[in-house]
Parts: structure tokens; sequence; C-alpha cells
């Protein structure tokens, strides 16, 4: 079985990795963009501070993933569903642990959490799930858009959101979104507009 990737922390250096696949990702939140959920978080590039891929302040130091987040616990509560962004295997699946945390602990991890490995040496990773609300079981073969999962604040999470984190092989963190501080292409196939209003949520 292969290593979890989040052993290798110490090897991230994503300012420096060139992306070198074509765009093969679709959104992983079901819904609309500022109608059921919004980005507040992206990836931080800055290895001392702290900058998201288009050199403004939506992340948070040493943030790998995008964090797609509910509007409240009610909205967890009716079923939002997580979906698969590209098609591959379910290498990983955490689903029994406790999905209503309020208090950030970093020690908690991911909280449950699916890992997908795709066809192209990318990994993805969908965390902080609602507790027994997995689809699949490791092995299995999942088609991008099906449903995974759905949205929880299980693990180190304060609220109900989805932190989606991608890797290439295992071996160091990719950023999908185009910018002008991160990548020069998008591994996006769904459009996801860089939000810089936060304050409705
Ligand atoms: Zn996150």
């Amino acid at each position: 079985m292969k290593k979890h990737p989040f052993y290798l922390y110490a090897l991230l250096l994503i300012s420096s990795v060139k992306i070198n696949a074509q765009a093969f990702l679709y959104n992983p939140m079901a819904g609309e963009e500022l109608v059921d959920y919004t980005v507040v978080n992206y990836v931080d590039w800055d290895e001392n501070g702290l900058h998201d891929h288009e050199c403004g302040s939506k992340t948070y130091d040493g943030h790998q993933g995008i964090d797609f987040t509910l509007a409240s616990f009610a909205a967890m509560d009716e079923g939002h569903d997580v979906l698969a962004a590209a098609d591959g295997e379910i290498t990983f699946v955490i689903d029994s642990l406790f999905d209503r945390e309020t208090v950030s602990d970093v020690s908690k991890g991911l909280g449950n959490y699916i890992a997908i490995r795709h066809t192209n040496h990318y990994y993805s990773y969908y965390g902080h799930l609602k507790q027994h609300s997995s689809v699949y079981e490791v092995g299995q073969q999942v088609v991008a858009g099906e449903v995974i999962g759905q949205v929880g604040s299980s693990g180190n999470s304060t609220d109900p959101h989805l932190h989606f984190e991608l890797w290439f092989d295992s071996l160091y963190v990719v950023d999908p979104f185009l910018g002008e501080c991160g990548n020069g292409e998008s591994l996006w196939l769904d459009e996801i507009t860089y939000q810089t209003e936060f304050s409705i949520w």
C-alpha cells in the first residue's frame, strides 16, 4: 500500500512545481457557487508568509488545498454532496469520525476523508466529510461527477466545508488554479470563480 502523502509535508515546494497535465478536474462541490457554498481559502503559495494564486490573501499560512464552505450546520444537515473531480480509483476512506467540530485542532487533520487515484498520476483528497456519508470503498472505481460523500465538519474544522487537495504522484501538492501568483495553466475543466467577497458568509 502506498504511504499516505501527508507524511511528506517537509518536501513541499509548490511554487517550484510545474503542473505538467491537461485540465482534468470538475468542481467537486454539488450546488451553485455563492448560492449553496463559497470558496473561502485557496492554496498558500508563500513559504514564509501567505498569498493565494491571485496574489491575494484568501488563504492561511501553509494551507495546501481549497476550502468550499457551506453557510451553516443546517445546510450540512440537509446533505450537501461531494463529487469525484475526475475518474479514478478510491485509495483511502475514513468515514467514522465525529463531524460537528467547531474548534480548530491541527492534530485532527482531514477527519473523515476520501482519496482518489487518477490515471494521470494525480491524487485528489476530499476532507472533513460527514460521518458515514462515504459511498465507496477502497479499490472501487469512480467516474467524474459521481457523488462520493457529503460535506461535514470532521477533523481540523470549525464549520462545514470541503477541503479539496491535489497531489502529483504522492510527491507534492499542486494548486489546480491558474493565477498571476500561481500556475500558468489551470487544471479545472469547470470555471471556478476567484472569490474576493466573503462578507456575506
Ligand atoms: Zn482547508
